[in-house]
């Protein structure tokens, strides 16, 4: 069967403060049922991008002044972050942001707000969210602000999953954790995708780990799409080798 598209970035630019132009044409798709891709070093303009879909721009004084972003074939620019989380899409900020003085249960439940009714009690989705992230459950008492990086980014994915989200979009989760840690987010990504069907749109520095995890990726180089294409091509690719995985 034909693969379904959720998200269609079509062209879009990003200005900051009327004169920075930062996104210049940025295109991508997110298929339903994929973990895709955005790749590209610092200030490549991964971070704009989401905030461009998810419309949390204008709090930073950017707006996106050409091109349009489609989500199930409606047009969803004009489109509150709230409404979008109803739509299904949430965006999962770069840096965590848990609440520091809540414990992770709390925080888990915040995410539930969004819920509409008629879909099983907050106390399955509880335990849904455990049964993907384990330590949380260990550390359910715990207050966030004293638990470590790599739980307080469980704990950020998990309060999102709390609202039934069709399309997680995911900014840097590997940031300033340890290797193995990465590993563990990943493989949870991995298993939210395959099970949930949550599709995800991963904004990602470490190209290594996400072309191993992701089924397609998009590069981007000043606000640019410079390359795109399936995962495991991408990982083959000469450029890619040498310019992204450190190895030529
Ligand atoms: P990082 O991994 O550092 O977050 P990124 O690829 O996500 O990188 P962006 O954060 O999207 O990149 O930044 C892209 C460019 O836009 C950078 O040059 C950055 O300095 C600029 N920029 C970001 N936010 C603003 C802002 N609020 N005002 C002006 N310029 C900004």
């Amino acid at each position: 069967s034909p693969v379904e598209t959720l998200l269609e970035v079509n062209n879009i630019e990003v200005i900051y403060n009327h004169v920075i132009l930062v996104l210049k044409g940025v295109s991508l798709t997110v298929p339903k049922g994929g973990i895709t891709a955005l790749l590209g070093g610092n200030g490549a303009g991964k971070t704009t991008t989401l905030k461009a879909i998810s419309n949390l721009l204008h709090s930073e004084r950017g707006e996106v002044t050409k091109g349009s972003i489609i989500y199930r074939g409606e047009r969803v620019q004009d489109s509150s972050p709230s409404d979008l989380v109803k739509r299904g899409v949430i965006q999962v900020m770069e840096g965590r942001h848990c609440f520091e003085h809540l414990t992770i249960e709390e925080n888990l439940l915040t995410g539930a707000y969004t819920r509409t009714e008629g879909r099983g009690s907050v106390q399955d989705d509880l335990e849904m969210v455990y049964n993907y992230f384990p330590r949380l459950k260990e550390r359910r008492k715990s207050q966030a602000g004293y638990t470590s990086g790599g739980e307080q980014q469980m704990c950020a994915i998990g309060r999102a999953l709390m609202s039934h989200p069709e399309t997680i979009l995911l900014d840097e989760p590997s940031m300033g954790l340890a290797p193995q840690l990465v590993e563990e987010i990943f493989t949870i990504v991995k298993n939210l995708n395959e099970q949930e069907g949550v599709s995800f749109l991963l904004a990602e520095q470490n190209t290594n780990v996400a072309l191993r995890f992701a089924h397609h990726g998009y590069i981007l180089e000043s606000g640019r799409v410079v390359m795109e294409g399936p995962a495991a091509d991408l990982r083959e690719n000469p450029d890619v080798k040498e310019f992204y995985l450190g190895m030529s």
